[in-house]
């Protein structure tokens, strides 16, 4: 009888501990000038340094320390005023010197927390998630497998190699041992690392997006009996690629160990990969003591000594922090904290927040990302940004705060912008769909209701106005939506003497 994550939970404690990579958005690499850009064709933005040719010397890159340090600050790291880095030996085709340059023993920053914010059953509890280290290091090729069904190693027929993202600038972040999360472990997970994409994302050192690759994310997990004092084995659950995955595998490899501990098995200490579509683990390959990449000192670079004053001028110039802005945005908008949390929850936050510095109305710019756009994203399979971009949904906001839209009108519009038709104005040109606010054309439609309807008139002539809003819809038939509901009820109600 297998458990399930509640039974398992009963009787074990999960430990987590999380490595997320990120790939700094410096325009050239870690160690030579090549270009970083995303996409361009294979092996064009690579030279004698990132490929490891004999005799190429690496040279840091400033900017990727900056931005490395500007990281460990907002993460409440030490900066480290001198620290070095290392040799990771280990063959693997995609990396063509045969050793990684990261850092080992002397990481740039270290000894940080950040703390996430989670909603548990005794509401919103904070949990305190230590960081170790932030160090530097550099990316690897990718490798392409060819045939086979799979498009894993193993059943293909050959293999290509682009070494374009061989040498990116990558940061690995790494926490601590996060301990007495219990149930909560997964939403933990899910939350650090999306508080962590937050403030990657305001710092502006990377694009941040998981699906591309840019943010990557390993997930260690291991169960120990419920006060045991012990530590259990850790699995690795390797480059989970979006944030609900993140907290789908550790549920999962809570699931799966948790099943193994207690059918008297033993969790082994092994690289595993998350299934997408099943939300589930399968091994890879068992997992590397550190002294297996004989970790050595580079020779061929110098030590990296950031100057206090430097420093500390880039703490002085940090951004305002995601959860500070939050706040403040929240306060700004007068949203109650249910509604805010939807937004955030979707991911939109920063669509909203475009829109209205686009000139948009914040309550309105939030119900129409929220709303429609979010609805047809969904019918569509996309995300909502994927859409429509945040100037053109300003512009529809605009459009009907001037009373040139109705809300009915409004969704013709962005329909029309989504299917390619064009800007707002040339939907609205195209389809014709401008609010009818001539006067001499809505009184002709007033008085066609009228005569349609002469027992409500009297009603309205004699006091009753609730009884105008037969004779407005009427108004907003006629003219197919496209008249302006507000200015119809002014005109129809002086009309019958009670304006
Ligand atoms: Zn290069
Ligand atoms: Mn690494």
């Amino acid at each position: 009888m297998a458990l399930s994550f509640d039974q398992v939970i009963e009787k074990y404690e999960p430990t987590l501990g999380l490595e997320v990579h990120v790939e700094l958005n410096t325009k050239s690499k870690m160690f030579c000038g090549c270009a970083t850009t995303f996409g361009a064709e294979p092996n064009t933005q690579v030279c004698p340094v990132c490929l490891g040719l004999p005799g190429a010397l690496p040279a840091v890159n400033a900017k990727a320390i900056e931005s490395s340090i500007k990281i460990g600050l907002a993460l409440n790291c030490k900066i480290s005023p001198f620290n070095r880095f290392a040799r990771k030996n280990y063959f693997y085709p995609d990396m063509p010197k045969n050793f990684q340059t990261s850092q080992y023993d002397e990481p740039i920053c270290y000894d940080g927390y950040l703390d996430v914010e989670i909603d548990t059953d005794e509401g919103k509890k904070t949990f305190r998630v230590e960081i170790e280290r932030v160090h530097m290091e550099e990316d690897t090729g990718k490798s392409l497998h060819v045939g086979g069904a799979t498009g894993r190693i193993h059943g293909a027929d050959y293999s290509l190699l682009d070494y374009n993202r061989a040498g990116i600038p990558l940061v690995e972040i790494v926490t601590k041992m996060v301990k007495g999360t219990g149930k909560y472990a997964p939403e933990v997970a899910k939350a650090y690392v999306t508080a962590l994409r937050d403030i990657l994302r305001s710092l502006e050192v990377s694009d941040v997006k998981m699906e591309q690759g840019s943010l990557r994310c390993d997930a260690n997990l291991s169960l120990a009996p419920i006060n045991s004092n012990t530590l259990g084995t850790r699995s690795e659950t390797k480059n989970v690629n979006s944030l609900r995955s993140v907290e789908r595998a550790v549920r999962g490899e809570m699931i799966r160990q948790g099943n193994l501990l207690e059918s008297g098995g033993k969790v082994i200490q092994e690289t595993r990969h998350f299934l997408e579509e099943s939300g589930e683990t399968r091994p890879g390959r068992s997992k590397e003591q550190a002294e297996d990449y004989r970790y050595f000192q580079e020779p061929d670079l110098l030590p990296v000594a950031p100057e206090s004053k430097w420093v500390e001028e880039i703490r002085n110039s940090l951004p305002e922090k995601p959860a500070v802005r939050r706040k403040r945005l929240q306060a700004e908008w007068q949203v109650p904290d249910k509604e805010f949390d939807a937004m955030l929850n979707a991911d939109l936050l920063e669509e909203v927040v475009q829109t209205v510095a686009a000139g948009a109305d914040p309550t309105r710019a939030r119900s129409w990302w929220l709303g429609e756009i979010s609805r047809l994203a969904n019918e569509a399979g996309k995300s909502p940004a994927e859409l429509i971009s945040t100037v053109d949904v300003a512009t529809v906001i605009k459009l009907i705060e001037q009373g040139e839209l109705t809300d009915k009108l409004a969704r013709q519009v962005v329909e029309g912008v989504i299917n390619k038709e064009g800007t707002p104005q040339e939907v609205i040109v195209k389809r014709n769909l401008k609010v009818v606010s001539d006067d001499s054309a809505l009184m002709k439609a007033i008085e066609e209701a009228i005569a349609a309807q002469p027992d409500t008139a009297q009603r309205v002539r004699d006091g009753n106005i609730p009884a105008a809003g037969a004779l407005i819809g009427a108004v907003m038939k006629s003219t197919g939506g496209q008249a302006d509901a507000a200015k119809v009820r002014q005109l129809l109600l002086k009309h019958l003497g009670q304006g």
